[in-house]
C-alpha cells in the first residue's frame, strides 16, 4: 500500500509574491496564501512545487491546500527529492529511529511522528505500546498521506497490532480502524515506569497528554509529605506521579467525571492506597474560588488547563483568563507552597505567558522565584525556525 496517495500525480507549480526564500530555506514549512502570487483551484493535497519569487527557482516541494490559510506545506527543500514513498519511509525511519534513542523500556507510550518537526507534515502520530493513534491535520494532510499505507507499514516495523485514525470535528471525536480489531478496552502503558491506560476511542487528544511527561516527573520531585492539588487532571497523570513520589494526599479536579473515574481507577492500578486520593467533579473557577474563601491551602499546586486561544483572536480573552487561573491558584498555594502553571496553546508566547504568571501572582498578592521554565519533550521536536510550532509552557514556581 503506498504511503503518499498523490505521488504520482503530476506537481503543480506555486510562485511567491513574498521573499520568504530564507526562511524556506532555514525550515519553515509553511507558507501562507497570501504569500502566494496565485492560488490556483485544485484538489487539496496535491504536489506542489514551489518557486522564489524572482527567478521562478525551485526552492522545495511540498503538498498544497486550495482552500487552507496554510496553501502549502513545504516538505523537502533538497534539490531533486520527489514526494514519494521512498522519502516518506526514509522520514518515518528517521522519527522512529530518534524515539528508540529516547524511550528505553519503562516508557511505552510517546509521539511517534510530531508532523512538520518530523519533516512529515501534518502527520502525526502517537503510540501507546503496540497501539497507534494517526492524526493528520486537515484535508490536504488527509489527502497527501495515505492513512491504511501508513498503518500498514507501521504494523509491519513496530509490530503493533492496533492503529486507529482520530477524524477532527465531530464530538464525540469520530475514529477509522486502520489495521487490527476494534479495542475492546483502553490500552495500557508505562511512562517512567508508572502504569496507566489511553482510551484511543473515547479519550481526550489521542488518549493521554503525552506533552506533560516530563513535567509530570518534575512536579513528583515536590511531592513528598506533601499535600497536592491537580487541577484540570483529567486521568490523573501528575496526580499518580506525585502519589508515587509520596505525597501525603492528593486532589484531582476535573470537570468532565469520566476523567475522573479513570484517574481514581490509575490510582489503584499503581497500588496506591485509596485514602490518599480525592477526586472532585468541579469546574476549575469555580473549585478555586471557594476553595480560597474557605482559606483552604495546598503545598503543591498544579494549574494545566486546556488552551485558552484556539485563535490569534482570541489571546488577549486568554491572557485574561490565565491571569485569574493563576491568581486563583496562588491563592490556595500555601506558604513556600510550589505552583506550577501551563499553556498549550501555540498562540500564547513565553513572554506573554510569564507576563500572566506575573500578574496573577500580583493580583494574589503573592511574591514568586522561578524554579523552571520547560517545554514540550524531544518526542514532540519542534524546526528551530518554526517557534509557533512550539507549543507547550510550563513554569513552576516558589512562592513565598
Ligand atoms: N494534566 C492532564 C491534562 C489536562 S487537559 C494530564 O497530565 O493528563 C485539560 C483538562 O481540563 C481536561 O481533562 C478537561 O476535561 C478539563 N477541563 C476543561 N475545562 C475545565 C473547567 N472549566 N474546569 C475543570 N476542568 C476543566
Amino acid at each position: 500500500m503506498p504511503l503518499v496517495r498523490l505521488a504520482h500525480e503530476k506537481a503543480i507549480q506555486l510562485q511567491l509574491r513574498r521573499d520568504l526564500v530564507r526562511s524556506v530555506k532555514r525550515g519553515h514549512a509553511w507558507i501562507y496564501a497570501e504569500a502566494l502570487r496565485a492560488t490556483p483551484k485544485t484538489k487539496p493535497g496535491v504536489p506542489a512545487i514551489l518557486l522564489d519569487n524572482r527567478g521562478g527557482r525551485e526552492i522545495g516541494r511540498g503538498y498544497y491546500d486550495p482552500d487552507g490559510t496554510i496553501a502549502l506545506r513545504v516538505c523537502t527543500t533538497r534539490r531533486g527529492e520527489v514526494l514519494n514513498d521512498v522519502w516518506a519511509a526514509g522520514r518515518m525511519q528517521r522519527a522512529i529511529a530518534l524515539r528508540e534513542t529516547l524511550f528505553t523500556g519503562d516508557t511505552s507510550a510517546y509521539r511517534l511522528f510530531n508532523g512538520e518537526g518530523d519533516g512529515l507534515p501534518g502527520l502525526v502520530c502517537d503510540r501507546y505500546a503496540d497501539a497507534a493513534v494517526l492524526q493528520l491535520d486537515g484535508e490536504a494532510a488527509r489527502r497527501f498521506w495515505h492513512a491504511p499505507g501508513i498503518a500498514a507499514w507501521l504494523t509491519d516495523k513496530l509490530g503493533l497490532n492496533l492503529v486507529v485514525e482520530r477524524l477532527p470535528g465531530q464530538h464525540p471525536t469520530q475514529t477509522r480502524l486502520l489495521s487490527g480489531s476494534q479495542p475492546q478496552a483502553p490500552i495500557p502503558f508505562t511512562e517512567h515506569g508508572v502504569c496507566f491506560t489511553a482510551d484511543l476511542i473515547h479519550g481526550q487528544k489521542t488518549g493521554f497528554y503525552l506533552d506533560q511527561r516530563e513535567n509530570r516527573l518534575r512536579m513528583g520531585a515536590y511531592a513528598p509529605g506533601k499535600t497536592v492539588l491537580n487541577v484540570f487532571g483529567y486521568t490523573g497523570g501528575f496526580s499518580v506521579y506525585a502519589g508515587l513520589a509520596g505525597a501525603a494526599h492528593v486532589t484531582t479536579v476535573d470537570s468532565a467525571m469520566p476523567a475522573l473515574e479513570v484517574a481514581a481507577a490509575h490510582w489503584v492500578l499503581n497500588s496506591l492506597s485509596e485514602e490518599r486520593h480525592s477526586t472532585v467533579c468541579a469546574d476549575t473557577f469555580e473549585f478555586l474560588k471557594a476553595a480560597s474563601d474557605g482559606a483552604k491551602t495546598w503545598k503543591v499546586v498544579i494549574l494545566d488547563p486546556p488552551s485558552f486561544a484556539p485563535n490569534q483572536a482570541a489571546v488577549p480573552k486568554a491572557l485574561n483568563a490565565y491571569q485569574r487561573l493563576i491568581a486563583l491558584g496562588a491563592s490556595v498555594t500555601a506558604e513556600n507552597g510550589v505552583l506550577a502553571a501551563s499553556s498549550c496553546s501555540s498562540h500564547v508566547s513565553l513572554d506573554q505567558f510569564t507576563h500572566a504568571c506575573q500578574e496573577g501572582i500580583s493580583i494574589a498578592r503573592r511574591q514568586a522565584t522561578m524554579l523552571g521554565i520547560y517545554t514540550q519533550p524531544p518526542d514532540h521536536p519542534v524546526p528551530l525556525a518554526m517557534p509557533e510550532f512550539r507549543y507547550l509552557k510550563f513554569i513552576i514556581m516558589r512562592l513565598d
